[in-house]
């Protein structure tokens, strides 16, 4: 058969020590640390929950140079949320559904540093309306990402800081071990949901201090092993 438009580009995001990665889906972690799901007014411990961006919403940014975002439209309140992403690799070919926490690590590619940038006015606006929240995280550009560090290289991920500083002034600082569902967690309860397959991202949650950003500002993600990923918004 013959496709009838052009093909569209699959979105790939760039791996520390060659090639790259092409993204299936991204999936995202809602209220995964303690002192962001308080800030944001919820108690900790419910249930995870999902939420998902479309694959073409990555902005890939390379070790070493700095992305360029543009300011959305639509929103006067742009935030930030650095989080750990984990990349689901090959071995979850066939064998992505109901995973047990155990098996979870054979599914993972590696790790990137990413933003979980959100329209924080619309994502309010959603809330109160009890509308999704496709428009407030899904836009285009909304996910940042850096290099995907690989398994082998880092290990497995489990402690260590994830902070983001704006314009060199620190505004979220954490830790991996603070996630209340961690990344094995998270694998198997999404695999009930959907069948995880490899190309799936994995936005986990971020830790307290989300604010607004705006043009002009550069935002500076860092997590302990990953290196740093760099943003300026315009
Ligand atoms: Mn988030």
């Amino acid at each position: 058969m013959t496709d009838v438009i052009t093909v569209p580009v699959v979105p790939r995001v760039p791996v520390r020590g060659g090639g790259e990665f092409p993204v299936h889906r991204i999936y995202c972690v809602g209220r995964n640390y303690a002192e962001h799901a308080a800030e944001m007014g919820h108690d900790a411990r419910e249930s995870p929950f999902f939420f998902m961006k479309p694959a073409d919403a990555v902005l890939p940014v390379r070790t070493g140079q700095t992305g360029a975002m543009d300011y959305p439209t639509l929103t006067s309140d742009l935030h930030h949320e650095v989080e750990l992403v984990v990349a689901i690799g090959d071995a979850a070919a066939g064998n992505g559904r109901d995973v047990a926490e155990e098996d979870a690590p054979r599914l993972i590619f590696g790790y990137a540093i990413g933003l979980d940038m959100t329209r924080r006015d619309l994502q309010a606006a959603a809330k109160k309306a009890g509308r999704p929240w496709s428009i407030a995280k899904g836009f285009d550009q909304s996910a940042p990402i850096g290099e995907i560090h690989r398994i082998e290289e880092t290990g497995e991920l489990g402690a260590g800081a994830i902070t983001l500083d704006v314009d060199g002034t620190p505004r979220q600082r954490g830790d991996l071990s603070d996630l209340i569902w961690n990344v094995r967690e998270t694998i198997s309860w999404l695999s009930r949901a959907w069948t995880l397959k490899p190309g799936d991202l994995i936005f986990t949650g971020t830790p307290a201090g989300v604010a607004a950003v705006g043009r002009g500002q550069t935002l500076t993600g860092r997590i302990a092993g990953l290196g740093e990923l760099v943003v300026a918004l315009r």
